[in-house]
């Protein structure tokens, strides 16, 4: 069982501090909720996991399974069972999503051993359909161009799709560009329910305060101005829905 440990992270980009101070320890066979208003520092938190080359970790370690991942690049992260769903803000023409995904899968077998060939053609279709069957997902969405023209949802779909294919221990799911988008957040809802288990912890990231629509989130943090200021169970989702966000921002921002 897996265990992801943020340990006092603060992170800068050139010399802003954005993140001034993150705690947030994820077992496998949880769900988190992150939450909080736009430009808080949400994104970056699952940027710099990821191992995002732009941020600079100033203080702070987070570790997998008590092991600092800090000095691995993203590549060696998802490796060792890190996911953040790849963000691509143009469309690839002609690389489709089973495309893509088969070369991510590949990489992957080639990384941990260079004389790998890669999953044979019949074999990774086969996995394939198995992941889209388990998710109720059309076959059809295998052969779209990536991103060409996907709605926000369509982008959840292929992402949930990829953390099927790649099987993570830690997956970091952020909202889309797009902001609010409720087809989105069904969408990775449903997948995440899906593939969640034993060996999956999963940290959900959106500043939509009706989350609980949509997602039974085993524990709900709330982060503003960098840092996570509360956390606790759906309890705290309640709180936000009935009053927003300007109850805690004066209690913590005083
Ligand atoms: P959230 O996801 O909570 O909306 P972000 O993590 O995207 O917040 O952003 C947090 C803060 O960091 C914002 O003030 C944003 O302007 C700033 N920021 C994010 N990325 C960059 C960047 N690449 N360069 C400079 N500032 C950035
Ligand atoms: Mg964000």
């Amino acid at each position: 069982m897996s265990t992801l440990e943020i340990r006092d992270l603060h992170v800068s980009i050139g010399d802003t501090e954005i993140l001034k101070g993150v705690n947030l320890t994820i077992n496998a066979g949880e769900k988190h909720a992150l939450m909080g208003p736009n430009g808080t520092g949400k994104s970056t938190l699952s940027y710099v996991v990821a191992g995002h080359p732009d941020y600079e970790v100033t203080g702070g370690d987070i570790l997998l399974d008590g092991e600092s991942i800090l000095e691995m690049d993203a590549d060696e992260r998802s490796r060792a069972g890190i996911f953040l769903a790849f963000q691509y803000p143009v469309a690839i023409p002609g690389v489709s999503v089973a495309n893509f995904l088969r070369t991510a899968l590949n990489s992957r077998m080639r990384a941990e051993d260079p004389e790998s060939k890669g999953m044979p053609i019949p074999q990774f279709r086969r996995l394939l359909k198995a992941k889209m069957d388990l998710l109720k997902m059309d076959h059809k969405f295998a052969g779209r161009y990536l991103n060409d023209g996907f709605s926000g949802g369509e982008k959840k779909r292929a992402e949930i799709l990829q953390m099927a294919t790649l099987e993570p221990k830690m997956a970091f799911l952020d909202e889309t560009d797009s902001g609010l988008d409720i087809d989105a957040l069904r969408i990775v809802s449903e997948g995440v329910n899906t593939l969640m288990g034993d060996d999956l912890g999963v940290l959900v990231i959106t500043h939509y305060q009706r989350i609980l629509n949509y997602i039974q989130p085993d524990f709900v943090h709330i982060m503003l101005d960098g840092k996570i200021v509360e956390s606790g169970g759906p309890e705290l989702a309640e709180h936000l829905e009935e009053h927003g966000y300007e109850l805690i921002r004066e209690k913590h921002l005083a």
